[in-house]
């Protein structure tokens, strides 16, 4: 937060928004999240929303909406064609970015998916920060590759560097000499890098990037699915931003890459997805996909209404206020646990805590998929959904074995101001139980297995009766508390 200090020295993040509506969730006993992990397959995709008290699986289409964006629904113009809703957002976008075409998309990876099509031919490398699952799968689908040229720091779970999602500038050179620009499909900066732990990108290193681009001649494409937690980074690390308004960092943005795409599930609060060009040639193109996948131009697959709360939406990510409610809770749950020595992704990022489950379940082999043991036994101890990112979340090797991902990390995702301080405190509390019992969770192995995104429908079982040791346990610790 900008300028508020508290008399007493503590560091408490602080609501900038009072809740005017809320929704009743449920902590059921741990016998019975177990018996729901249990029925999910232990994938915690596949629970079921009333089993679940705090969930953390993801920022996606679960960020509290402001009044002004659900009064803006109401006057959403429903038409095919021509809706006024559609000229409303257009006009945001194009403001907002400084750009002169929009595409209207159903969300993300949608976007993702057309833009694919368009500059991705078969043996080409799109080259990256780092990968998006879906991103990943689309480019793949479409015959190319992907290259992650994150700087060495990024894969450092504990370091103290403030832009662990920049792309390394030696690496990038060398990667263009090594293919030839004729064989890069286009460069990609990943905004607020999600799985790396939600970490930034700096001005000055998109700079660069750009310029090394425009000189090439690559087209440089920017997901700007994280946008807003990465712009609060630029404006409390990136000294020469401070005294920036938000606006015109975004503003810079546009002018610096060829190419805008975001999930409105995460950016702007609402639900849907979008792309930004100025380049005429590339809009036309893209253009002719829009009808024939998502709708016709003037809506792209997106209802009217969330047309209309996207565009306050975004309007409202340029308040600093606004925009600095998730980093600042996001740090103070992790450093409830950092005091109690509990690995988590430092510094911390946007989007979530990243807890480091290669240390917290060092007794378990990557084979039997840490990160999804510890996602299981989060919800068995506290009704606690997050969400795997580790191996699980990677798709086998062409000859069948094991990708081993990078890092394994159990995600707490904060839906954008839906959380108070007390339920932080809550999580923290039964992540510091589980640290302290950690020889307790045990691995997993699937027992349904599906080629590709194996993470959302897969089904696995425990190895051993960990989870009922846990429960066990559980119920020495805590008594008859739920
Ligand atoms: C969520 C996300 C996407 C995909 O968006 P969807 O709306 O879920 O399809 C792409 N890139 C990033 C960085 C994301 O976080």
């Amino acid at each position: 937060m900008p300028n508020l200090k508290f008399f007493s020295g503590e560091n408490i993040p602080l609501e900038m928004h009072k809740v005017r509506m809320v929704q009743k969730i449920n902590l059921q006993p741990v016998e019975k999240r177990l018996e729901s992990m249990r029925a999910a397959g232990f994938n915690t995709f596949l629970l079921k929303n009333q089993d679940i008290f705090l969930d953390m699986l993801t920022d996606s289409g679960v960020n509290a909406m402001s009044e002004k964006q659900y009064a803006a629904m109401l006057e959403a113009d429903d038409s095919y064609a021509g809706s006024e809703t559609y000229y409303r957002l257009e006009n945001v976008l194009t403001d907002i970015f400084g750009m002169k075409h929009f595409l209207p998309a159903h969300q993300g990876r949608a976007c993702e998916h057309i833009i694919s099509q368009i500059l991705v031919k078969p043996q080409t490398f799109a080259l990256m920060n780092y990968h998006f699952t879906t991103t990943k799968a689309h480019i793949t689908r479409m015959g190319g590759a992907i290259e992650e040229l994150i700087s060495d720091e990024g894969f450092k779970i504990q370091s103290t560097n403030l832009f662990k999602g920049n792309m390394d500038i030696d690496k990038l050179n060398a990667a263009i000499k090594q293919h030839g620009k004729e064989k890069i499909c286009f460069v990609r900066i990943e905004a607020g890098t999600n799985l790396i732990g939600g970490q930034p990108v700096s001005m000055k290193n998109l700079r660069e990037v750009s310029k090394i681009c425009r000189a090439e001649g690559i087209k440089l494409v920017y997901d700007a699915s994280l946008l807003t937690d990465n712009l609060y980074f630029i404006k409390i690390r990136e000294p020469e931003y401070k005294n920036t308004e938000v606006k015109e960092i975004v503003r810079e943005i546009g002018s610096l890459v060829d190419i805008i795409y975001f999930s409105a599930r995460k950016l702007g609060a609402a639900r849907g997805g979008g792309i930004l060009t100025s380049d005429n040639e590339i809009f036309h193109k893209m253009r002719e996909l829009i009808p024939l996948f998502e709708g016709f131009l003037t809506y792209g697959g997106m209802s009217v209404r969330e047309m209309e709360a996207m565009a306050v939406g975004l309007q409202e990510s340029m308040d600093f206020d606004v925009i600095s409610q998730t980093p600042i809770f996001v740090e103070a749950l992790c450093n409830e646990l950092l005091a109690k020595n509990i690995p988590v992704v430092t510094p911390p990022g946007g989007l979530g805590c990243h807890v480091d489950a290669k240390q917290f379940c060092s007794h378990l082999p990557q084979a039997q998929y840490p990160s999804g043991a510890l996602a299981s036994a989060m919800f068995i101890a506290g009704g606690i959904r997050g969400m795997e990112r580790g191996t699980l979340s990677e798709q086998r090797n062409a000859d069948g074995t094991e990708r081993f991902a990078d890092m394994e990390l159990l995600r707490l995702a904060f839906p954008k101001r839906v959380f108070t301080l007390s339920q932080v405190k809550y999580i923290a509390d039964r992540i510091i139980w589980l640290y302290q019992n950690r020889s307790l969770i045990g691995g997993l192995k699937f027992v349904e297995e599906p080629k590709v995104l194996r993470f959302f429908f897969g089904r696995l079982e425990p190895i051993g009766n960990w989870p009922e040791q846990l429960v066990k346990k559980f119920r020495e610790d805590f008594g008859d508390s739920l």
